[in-house]
């Protein structure tokens, strides 16, 4: 299990495309699965770039986890976002569900994500979304990768900062999958 953290815009979900692409992986991101089935006052919610609640989102990934085939690798990207939802998935790794994760942290300067972010345009890469996005991320999101790494999860960080190439290159080479 491969888990992509980032900021928004720092390539998540580019990156997890082309690794599933590459190396047959299967690739789930909660932020596409929320954009396709959330409707009503929710749907607002994730919109104004508000985090899901954690029952919700862990409800969820828990019935997408049930439909793939968790022994081969697979990517999550966009969770765990929360310490609950670490918390869950951890339980599930101690229960034998899932192999142990490996976080693959892109970073990248908040300057580039804004820049990427204004380009990329999404419904929710509002300036305010925007911002409400990298505020939970620094606050919430963030802290999450120290205590992954407490519990004795590996951690790679990688710079994002470079091109889909590079940043790809950098992530291949850190798990030792390189071709
Ligand atoms: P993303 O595509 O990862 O930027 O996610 C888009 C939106 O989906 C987020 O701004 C949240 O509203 C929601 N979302 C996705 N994953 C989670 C999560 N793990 N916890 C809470 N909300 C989430």
């Amino acid at each position: 299990m491969i888990l992509l953290m980032g900021a928004a815009g720092a390539g998540k979900s580019m990156q997890g495309h082309q690794l599933a692409d590459e190396y047959g992986y299967a690739y789930i991101s909660t932020g596409e699965i929320f954009r396709v089935l959330i409707t009503g006052k929710r749907r607002n919610e994730m919109l104004e770039g508000k985090l899901l609640s954690d029952d919700e989102v862990i409800r969820v990934v828990d019935r997408v986890l049930e439909i793939i085939d968790t022994k081969e690798q697979f990517i999550l990207d966009g969770f765990p976002r929360t310490k609950p939802q670490i918390d869950w998935l951890l339980e599930q790794v101690e229960s034998g569900r899932f192999t142990r994760p490996v976080v693959v942290n892109l970073e990248v300067t908040e300057e580039t994500l804004r820049e990427r972010l204004q380009k990329r345009a999404r419904i929710d890469d509002t300036d305010e979304a925007i911002a409400r996005r990298f505020n939970d991320y620094q606050a919430v999101t963030k802290p999450i990768i120290a205590y992954m790494e407490e519990k004795g999860i590996r951690v790679v960080s990688v710079d994002a900062g470079g091109s889909p190439a590079e940043v790809h290159e950098s992530i291949a080479k850190s798990l030792g999958i390189e071709n």
